[in-house]
């Protein structure tokens, strides 16, 4: 049973890199909760589906066998047979997503699933990265994150990770995904207890370093060091 290390934060506000990086360091597991949710909204569009078809998303929420793994180095992801590791991050995967993570039953689904890996992994933490994983999968995690950017920031960041991108699209996009997902978690305020790191002015290691104070504190704090 590893314990859980809970970190939330909405899109471009580099919670997925830090998470692994801050993984690795600490030879943690890492669990991309996004990754689930995109695999499936993948899985609606190859059955010829629409994300927003509520029906069309539980129906292939039933039939959806998922193979995701905790390694920070080994981020592939598959349905079944089928490597789609690359595929869940075209756009068009990124525009049909907030459909699928809309419906509260596949939430109740996935949330299942996350907490099932997190209890039978060997490490001796999991870092689950999300967002909603402070306040909905592990409101009880004994260190709970939520990671900020100022909008801007975090724009600027998601192109630049998207090579050939105009800035403004990906800008647009970002808005756009955001909007619908705080319709569903907040994920821009912390809840009562989480701690926030806000990267707007510090570089990457500058944030790996914060995250892993905080995780220091926590841990220090709950074993009564
Ligand atoms: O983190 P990432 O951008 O890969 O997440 C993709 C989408 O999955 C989000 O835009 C959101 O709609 C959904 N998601 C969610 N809850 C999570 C993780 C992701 O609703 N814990």
């Amino acid at each position: 049973m590893s314990e859980f290390i809970a970190i939330d934060g909405p899109a471009g506000s580099g919670k997925s890199s830090v998470s692994k990086a801050v993984a690795r360091s600490r030879r943690y597991g890492y669990l991309d909760t996004g990754a689930a949710y995109r695999a499936l909204a993948w899985h609606v569009l190859d059955r010829g589906a629409e994300t927003d078809d509520a029906d069309a998303v539980v129906a292939a929420a039933s039939d959806f066998d998922l193979r995701l793994g905790l390694d920070p180095d080994d981020r592939t992801v598959a349905i079944g047979d089928s490597d789609i590791t690359a595929a869940i991050r075209e756009p068009r995967v990124s525009e049909a997503v907030s459909g699928v993570a809309r419906v509260p039953a596949v939430r109740e689904q996935v949330n299942i699933y996350f907490r099932s890996l997190v209890a039978a992994a060997s490490y001796p933490a999991v870092i689950v990265e999300g967002r909603d994983i402070t306040t909905v999968v592990a409101p009880d995690a004994p260190v709970r994150i939520l990671l900020t950017a100022a909008p801007e920031v975090r724009a600027a960041r998601r192109a630049g990770e998207l090579a050939g991108e105009n800035a403004a699209v990906v800008a647009e996009a970002l808005h756009k995904r955001d909007a619908s997902d705080s319709a569903v978690v907040d994920f821009l305020n912390a809840a009562e207890g989480v701690e926030v790191v806000d990267s707007t002015h510090l570089d990457f290691p500058q944030t790996i370093d914060a995250v892993l104070a905080v995780i220091e504190r926590k841990q220090g704090a709950e074993h009564g060091r």
